[in-house]
């Protein structure tokens, strides 16, 4: 069985083929600059120079048919026809409460992504698109929503609401939802399948630390607290974005610089977290690291800050779940820096007698264990893999169909 996934942005568009009896990645490829002058569509075959096709593309409907003659080209295709396409996964980024699963898409459930472009005003449009320009160049293959949304849907009324006057949540929906859904899932049930635990009350903490980050807390695979909330600007500091401020600080810049509440959103989006912190440096991990050795000392503060703000979170979580057996690290701070993990770890954590292996830590994008054996929790390296959790979920959904 094939299944194509697809991960369309405002501007791009990500899809992978994945054949599900070897779970291996047929071809893959990238859309950008989607409605901006210069697309182009670059598609990768294991083995294989890079195809890159420069065309317009105007919209989602003109990339999916191009991602479509990528993949059945004579010469640098993989398939000879679309039939061999077996069903299409989409990652959608907020379902709102409606759904806590992934499901079969229908007109009810476009309608469900539709009535969400409020609360994901730049991807639920893009993943709509995506969506209906697969229906039109693949008519009757199942189409499958996967939300990022859909795993904080197991949190509790205590986690999710906000202290705000509840007309707000009655009227809007506003509460906090969680992002990053599909990795957490996934690495939430890896941790618990290589780690031993029980899968029924394995209590579990997930860092996804990327240029967007976030933690979260599961007993059982079932989200129990994550640190985005409405929106992906909550919890910790990110490339680019602040994380948690106070939200008195919105006002005040406001007044001060004279500008609106958009602008200030822009900042706190666009301009903040290490990016911000350093100065304008850099929003990537690898260049504030370097500032930080160099001596910089606000690249120093930030990245402190950075890891700081990780270890409150997981000890936070450990407070709400009334402990912890397994710590996973994921995505690409997660994945590659060895000093975070360590530190993370042991500067704020060592009191309950978690320990690192420095040399089983030593390692990148690797699955493996890298606390030591006397450690009081287990502590892994999971690289996240949300394409294949997104396929995993459109075979299961299309064989129990
Ligand atoms: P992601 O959003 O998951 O793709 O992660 C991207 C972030 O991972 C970027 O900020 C990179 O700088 C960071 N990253 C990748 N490799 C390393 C590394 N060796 N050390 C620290 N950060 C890294």
């Amino acid at each position: 069985m094939n299944i194509l996934v697809l991960n369309c942005g405002s501007s791009s568009l990500k899809y992978q083929i994945i054949n599900m009896d070897t779970k291996d990645v047929i071809c893959k490829g990238l859309c950008e600059r989607i409605g901006i002058e210069g697309s182009k569509l670059t598609h990768k075959v294991p083995g294989h120079d890079n195809y890159v096709v420069e065309e317009y593309m105007p919209d989602h409907k003109k990339a999916v048919e191009l991602v479509m003659a990528a993949i059945t080209d004579k010469d640098h295709g993989v398939i000879a026809s679309v039939d061999e396409i077996d069903a299409i996964g989409h990652r959608v980024l907020h379902g709102g409460q409606k759904f806590t699963a992934s499901i079969i898409v229908n007109d009810d459930v476009k309608a469900a992504i539709r009535e969400c472009f409020d609360l994901g005003p730049l991807h639920n449009p893009a993943n709509l698109m995506g969506i209906e320009a697969c229906e039109h160049a693949m008519p009757g293959k199942p189409n499958v929503a996967v939300f990022d949304t859909s795993f904080g849907m197991g949190m509790e009324p205590k986690a999710y609401m906000y202290a705000l006057p509840i007309e707000y949540y009655e009227k809007y929906s506003i509460r906090r939802y969680g992002f990053h859904g599909t990795s957490h899932d996934y690495v939430s049930h890896r941790a618990i399948e290589i780690s031993g635990a029980d899968p029924k009350t394995a209590k579990v903490i997930v860092c996804h630390l990327g240029n967007g980050a976030s933690v979260s807390a599961s007993i059982g695979g079932v989200c129990v607290d994550t640190s985005m909330g409405l929106t992906p600007l909550e919890g910790l500091i990110m490339g680019t974005r602040s994380g948690d401020i106070d939200p008195a600080i919105v006002q005040f810049i406001c007044n001060k610089e004279g500008i609106s509440v958009d602008d200030m959103l822009n900042i706190l989006n666009k301009k903040s977290g290490v990016f911000g912190m350093s100065g304008g440096r850099s929003s990537d991990f690898r260049d504030i690291e370097d500032g930080a050795a160099e001596g910089d000392e606000s690249c120093k503060v930030a990245l402190e800050a950075f890891r700081y703000r990780v270890a409150k979170y997981v000890g936070s979580y450990i407070a709400a779940m009334n402990g912890v057996d397994v710590i996973a690290f994921t995505a690409g701070v997660g994945e590659n820096d060895a000093t975070t993990r360590k530190l993370v770890c042991e500067q704020y954590l060592s009191y309950m007698g978690v320990k690192i292996d420095d040399e089983r830590n030593n390692v990148r994008g690797q699955e493996r264990l890298i606390s030591a054996d006397d450690s009081t929790v287990k502590v892994y390296l999971i690289p996240t893999n949300e394409e294949l959790k997104i396929a995993l979920d459109t075979q299961m959904l299309i064989e129990n169909k």
